[in-house]
């Protein structure tokens, strides 16, 4: 029999575990109900951890012990500028580990970064488990295409520490493309859009014949759906302070407060035209009122439209770092969440002048993918994987010219 392997999206934001058996995947709701899971895990001062959407439940309450954004910070040396930058944007404390790598300080204890991924994977290994009441020892995870060797590294590490074999450690894009069934042995030039919570990649994947490469991958790393949340709750601040003349955007934490609300607003204008809704508890003139507000689809897309168009000066330079042109493009993926807001994909559209591939949903695409090629990495025979990535030892690194990203599949000691 053979021994089944998952996929999985560990995400800056989210993530997402998925396992496919006779070709079909599925995505695996950690708790029964919910497939996308909050990349958080709070310390209780009772010693309990939580993980997933239970931290992000707690995280208000417990700041400085619910840890997020440690995908910024894995692999990484702390006196990196990156860590610099996270470091002035998380209540959580950062300090230097043994080796010169970022822990994280959480009351008289700390964790690495990698420590804290490897909580996230096995609570995603044991979700699985429960679910399906089976032992799950192997997966696929993605990283991002930009990743370098010592990210790719901490990651796997991380995944054995969450007992589990890391078969492979795949590019997010890559994996995006095989779950809508790209694979070698076509002639295709992808480009995968991924604009996820904190941060937009876009990649250009070379498939022709027995190659398939990440032919360019370029990204900014602080662009993303959370953005957009800050200029919706922007928005209601004015408007709060237009109608009422109250500067309630100069209250401590006021903003900071509303972006929960911005969030599920933006989430809900993905599928209605208007939303109306109610800001609760709003001190206005040392009373506490609740007002009723409403936001358009018509105006998020104004609101937004300067983010939106940053993600394409970072689609020219992967472009030019490929030496092709929009057109040269022949299908076009999206992955991410914010992706799912219409003018994101009306705008993608214009820009690569061809409608993208949206039939799955991009919050799951990524661990979809990692799935189906963890199920033909772990079929008895493996015929299909030959179809991605040639056959043999080594077998993961593409063949032919590389582009600045390298090898799309590095094999891991
Ligand atoms: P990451 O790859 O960074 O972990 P995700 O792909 O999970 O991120 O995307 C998370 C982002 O997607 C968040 O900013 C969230 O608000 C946004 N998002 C989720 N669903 C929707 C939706 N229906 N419409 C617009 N944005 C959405
Ligand atoms: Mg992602």
């Amino acid at each position: 029999m053979r021994e089944a392997a998952i996929g999985i999206d560990l995400g800056t934001t989210n993530s997402v575990v998925a396992i496919s058996s006779n070709g079909v995947p599925r995505v695996i709701a950690a708790d029964g109900k919910h497939k996308i899971n909050p990349s958080m895990v709070a310390f209780l001062n009772d010693g309990r951890i939580l993980v997933g959407r239970r931290a992000k439940a707690v995280q208000q309450r417990l700041p400085e012990r619910t840890i997020y954004n440690t995908k910024r910070l894995i692999g990484r040396f702390f006196g990196s500028e990156e860590v610099e930058r996270v470091r002035t944007l998380v209540p959580f404390e950062l300090m230097e580990g043994p080796r010169g790598d970022v822990h994280v300080a959480v009351g008289d204890r700390a964790f690495s970064a990698t420590d804290i991924s490897s909580i996230l994977l096995n609570f995603l290994k044991k979700a699985t488990e429960r679910t399906l009441n089976e032992e799950i020892r192997k997966a696929v995870i993605t990283v991002p295409a930009h990743f370098n060797d010592n990210q790719r590294h901490a990651t796997q590490s991380a995944a054995r520490m969450a007992g589990l074999e890391p078969i492979r450690i795949l590019n997010e894009p890559t994996a995006a493309a095989i779950a809508y069934g790209l694979r070698k042995g076509m002639w295709k030039r992808v480009a995968v859009y991924d604009f996820g919570g904190g941060t937009f990649d876009i990649s250009i994947l070379d498939i022709a014949g027995d190659i398939f490469e990440v032919a360019a991958t370029a990204g900014d790393t602080y662009l993303g759906g959370a953005d957009i949340d800050r200029l919706i709750a922007q928005d209601f601040v004015d408007h709060v302070t237009k109608r009422y003349g109250v500067e309630v955007g100069a209250i401590p934490g006021f903003i900071h407060n509303l972006l929960p609300v911005a969030e599920q607003v933006k989430i809900l204008l993905s599928e209605n035209a208007e939303v109306v809704f109610n800001l609760e508890g709003i001190r206005i003139e040392g009373k506490t009122v609740d007002l009723q507000m409403e936001l358009t689809q018509r105006r998020l897309a104004e609101l937004s439209h300067e983010l939106v168009q940053r993600s394409f000066l970072v689609c020219d330079d992967a472009l030019r770092l490929a030496g092709l042109r929009a057109d040269d493009i022949d299908e076009v993926v999206l992955t991410g969440g914010q992706t799912m807001m219409p003018v994101v994909q009306q705008a993608v559209a214009a820009y690569f002048r061809k409608a993208p591939r949206i039939g799955i949903n991009p919050m799951e695409a990524v661990a979809i993918g990692a799935a189906v090629l963890a199920e033909q990495l772990t079929l008895p025979q493996r015929p299909a994987v030959q179809s991605f990535f040639g056959a043999g030892k080594g077998a993961g690194s593409t063949s032919g010219a590389l582009g600045p990203a390298g090898d799309d599949d590095l094999e891991l000691d």
